[in-house]
């Protein structure tokens, strides 16, 4: 049951994904959560670096849409001036927002990662639908207020994970 949260892959942080390595996978899409895994929970706009990073994917053809549980207009504000598309309100680890943006995207399960920071929403939710998940490290250490109680039940699924040798993670 637990395995439900172990992401298929983890990495620092969204930089070390490559268009190159994607490509190799014959991945298409990037399904992404935005808090914490683009930039910070509580940083309004993407970084020039950040800005780079989704150019580079969009010129390799690999498609992004932004899936975040935060409200419309910090997701809006985050995304229309990137001309990405995006989710709102995703009530991730639910389906639904997924397989929207699945649709969206035009693109089959087979074909998306889905990127995030958190086991609980990101991971699980991913996982559920049998896509391939990407944990990162969270950009922030400090975390909104809805997340602060995950963080806590994600910590224990972490440090079992950890006991059985499944995840390695330097903090
Ligand atoms: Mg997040």
């Amino acid at each position: 049951m637990l395995k439900l949260f172990l992401p298929s892959e983890y990495v620092k942080n969204v930089y070390q994904i490559t268009p190159e390595i994607l490509k190799e996978r014959g991945v298409k899409g990037i399904i992404t959560d935005l808090d914490n895994t683009l930039i910070e929970w509580d940083r309004p706009s993407a970084t020039p670096e950040l800005i780079r990073w989704l150019k580079e994917m969009q010129d390799n053809g690999i498609k992004v849409t932004v899936v975040s549980n935060n409200n419309e207009k910090r997701v809006k504000f985050f995304s229309d001036p990137l001309q990405i598309p995006f989710i709102p309100k995703a009530r991730k680890p639910m389906g639904g927002a997924f397989r929207r943006a699945l649709k969206e995207m035009k693109l089959q399960p087979e074909d998306v990662v889905v990127i995030g920071d958190q086991l609980l929403t990101d991971v699980l939710g991913g996982n559920r639908l049998g896509l391939y998940t990407i944990l990162v490290i969270p950009v922030a250490s400090s975390d909104g207020f809805m997340t602060r109680f995950n963080r806590k039940v994600e910590r224990r699924i972490m440090n079992n994970f950890k006991r059985q040798g499944l995840i390695q993670w330097e903090e």
